[in-house]
């Protein structure tokens, strides 16, 4: 049998820990008191969103119920300002478990990417530009606001 091995333990200092402690900036664009949805730095098209639990969570095998429940009503919400902003029906909710397939942040993040299959850009390659992922934000913001 293959032997599995997967990324157990919980990383106190991953990227994403740090945001929810407010020790790295970032580009929110929703805020809830289970879940945080933010700019993606190295966006794979315009408007590429993430959205995370507030939940100690490496991947899908850890995330609480109330947690999942949560993301997922938060990905809806950013997917519904993503079509009204790109004027876009076609969004991409993806999710990468595990290092064998492509995650890098082990704490778990829903990808919302406002593409096609057919057109996504490479994985966290190229950064973006500072001012325009704020811009972004602030209109996806906006519209989840009103
Ligand atoms: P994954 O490979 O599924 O774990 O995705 C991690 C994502 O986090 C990639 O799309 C990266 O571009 C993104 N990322 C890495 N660092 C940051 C950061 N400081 N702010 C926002 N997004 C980030």
């Amino acid at each position: 049998m293959t032997e599995v091995n997967p990324q157990t333990a919980y990383d106190d200092n991953n990227i994403f820990a740090k945001m929810l402690d407010g020790d790295i900036p970032y580009h929110k664009v929703y805020e809830d008191d289970k879940t945080l949805a933010f700019m993606d730095i190295m966006p794979q098209a315009e408007g590429h969103v993430l959205v995370i639990p507030k939940q100690k969570a490496v991947d899908l095998a850890d995330l609480e119920p109330e947690y999942a429940a949560a993301v997922l009503m938060t990905s809806k919400k950013v997917m519904q300002a993503q079509r009204q902003v790109f004027e876009r029906e076609g969004v991409i909710q993806m999710q990468l478990n595990g290092s064998q397939a492509g995650q890098t942040v082990f704490h778990y993040h829903v990808h919302l990417i406002p593409s096609s299959i057919h057109e996504l850009g490479r994985h966290a390659v190229t950064q973006a530009d500072n001012n325009d992922l704020a811009n972004i934000a602030q209109k996806l913001a906006a519209v989840i606001d009103a």
